[in-house]
């Protein structure tokens, strides 16, 4: 399989392990498999008896024919293990009558990123050695929350990778900010900028873009990297865990083999979401996919007229990992809808105003599988709220924008089919917002208080990676200026 650019001005043909070494095609577009393989009924029969890894290692390998079935199955079930991520990395419980939840937060950070940051550093080193790569990689991230820790977790003591990470001092919520401050490992550097996520992410799309840094990199045998959800590696585990879901669920006896499901996913960025598509596109059974957002709803809008634009005001909310205004991945569904041609256009429109309107027949394909709705903070706190109260279901507040979609979505289109909802963090990673939405605004805990107090209000078990955090030692104090970045960078790599 060879992996092309969304844009097509970058005309190679390239292995996955270059595609996943470089993250970006060099016309800026992003990297797509040439073609879509086909899960078969066969296979699907035969993978509904296989445990995850298994799973894991022969759908990742019809996108990565350059990696071997034996080195995939190893790196998953070094990503996955029981040590990390408990029994099973992806359970699916039923929450209520027509509504399953997907949980995806099991892992060492307690959010959907671990599913892959935890397998992407692997295949990133065998990538290293399958493309002839000599130097080592310095992999920089600028993160407002998730992200960063998703990648430190996954990258610390890799061999042959350094990973830093730059976060807003004030735009992280205390638990993410202890979960950073405390990383282990000996490959890792975490520096809070004073300034907020806008300035730690130009900074590091400066240092990308400076060649200066590049050669003085060189110098100490080193190039830059990136772990963000752009990259395919971190895109084709998550196709995984949708076809795991659908085969747990036959095996429950909770749909019949070849029966239709919709799916519903908490978006930001669409890297999730997309990855589900592409499993209905191999030939998974699934029909609707409802993109869920937050007040940042321009995917809502979008999906209803075609028309993406992000010129709006940007709000802070409390799903934070949903705040995003210009949603990447929806470049690879255009890719897929539009082609390469088009989806330049779409893309150059975007950067110049703003905003593109897609083709009514592109905009009809699009449509016979996404449906957009968007829940505002009210309603994503009555909906912690309810699901507690009426299901005994506890749940963060990035699922329960989903939840509060799937609702609506039942109850507008009256669809017949049960509903996956995919469920990306541990209530306890969002504590604060969690308790208060259950007991109200009245004396708010601090978010680390919250932590416990979340606990012994719902009788619910505290996630091992959030309550031992609590207790560790803080190793990475520093606070440094955004103009020091370049420097923070330098020191680093010659350590
Ligand atoms: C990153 C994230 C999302 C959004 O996922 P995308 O792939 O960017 O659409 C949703 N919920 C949580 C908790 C996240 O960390």
């Amino acid at each position: 399989m060879k992996f092309i650019s969304t844009r097509g001005k970058f005309t190679d043909k390239v292995d996955s392990a270059y595609a996943i070494k470089c993250g970006l095609a060099a016309d800026g577009g992003l990297f797509m498999p040439e073609s879509i393989p086909s899960l078969s009924s066969n296979e699907l029969l035969s993978l509904k008896d296989k445990n995850y890894n298994e799973r894991a290692a022969y759908i990742i390998g019809k996108f990565l024919t350059d990696y071997t079935y034996d080195e995939l199955l190893a790196d998953a079930a070094g990503a996955y293990a029981g040590n990390k991520f408990g029994p099973h990395p992806a359970p699916v419980k039923n929450v209520d009558g027509k509504i399953y939840s997907l949980e995806l937060w099991h892992g060492p950070t307690s959010a959907f990123k671990d599913m892959a940051l935890q397998i992407m550093p692997r295949l990133f080193v065998r990538a290293l050695r399958k493309t002839g790569e000599t130097k080592d990689a310095l992999i920089l991230v600028a993160t407002s929350g998730d992200t960063g820790k998703a990648a430190l977790e996954g990258y610390r003591d890799i061999d042959r990778v350094k990973i830093q990470v730059f976060y807003p001092t004030d735009g992280v919520s205390a638990v993410q900010k202890r979960q950073m401050q405390t990383q282990e490992g000996k490959n890792v550097s975490v520096k809070a900028i004073r300034g907020n996520f806008d300035d730690a992410q130009s900074g590091v799309k400066r240092i990308f873009a400076d060649e200066k840094m590049a050669a003085r990199l060189a110098e100490r045998n080193t190039f830059l990297s990136s772990a963000n959800s752009i990259n395919w590696g971190r895109l084709v585990p998550q196709i995984v865990y949708y076809v795991s879901a659908y085969l747990d669920m036959v095996c429950s006896g909770d749909i019949s083999f070849g029966e239709k499901i919709d799916v519903c996913v908490p978006t930001g960025n669409f890297g999730n979401i997309f990855a589900g598509y592409i499993a209905k596109l191999m030939g998974l059974p699934i029909e609707k996919f409802v993109c869920a957002s937050n007040v940042n709803n321009v995917l809502t809008d979008f999906l209803k007229e075609g028309t993406y634009d992000k010129n709006r005001s940007f709000h802070a909310t409390i799903s934070p990992s949903m705040d995003i205004l210009i949603s990447s991945n929806l470049e690879r569904l255009l890719f897929l809808t539009a082609g390469a041609e088009e989806t330049g256009k779409y893309m150059e429109m975007l950067s110049s105003c703003g905003k593109y309107t897609v083709s009514g027949s592109v905009f009809a394909k699009i449509s016979e599988s996404f449906i957009g709705v968007f829940a505002d903070e009210a309603r994503t706190k009555a909906t912690i709220c309810s699901f507690y109260k009426n299901k005994n279901y506890l749940i963060d507040t990035h699922t329960a924008v989903a939840m509060a979609a799937a609702e609506e979505y039942l109850s507008t289109y009256k669809a017949e089919r049960k509903i996956l909802v995919v469920s990306t963090a541990s209530p306890y990673k969002f504590a604060k917002d969690v308790y208060t939405s259950l007991v109200g605004e009245e004396n708010a805990p601090s978010d680390i208080e919250a932590i416990e107090k979340l606990s012994a209000l719902t009788g619910t078990e505290i996630p091992a990676p959030l309550s031992s955090v609590i207790a560790k030692e803080i190793l990475h104090p520093d606070v440094i200026g955004k103009e020091d970045m370049d420097n923070a960078v330098a020191d680093f790599v010659t350590l």
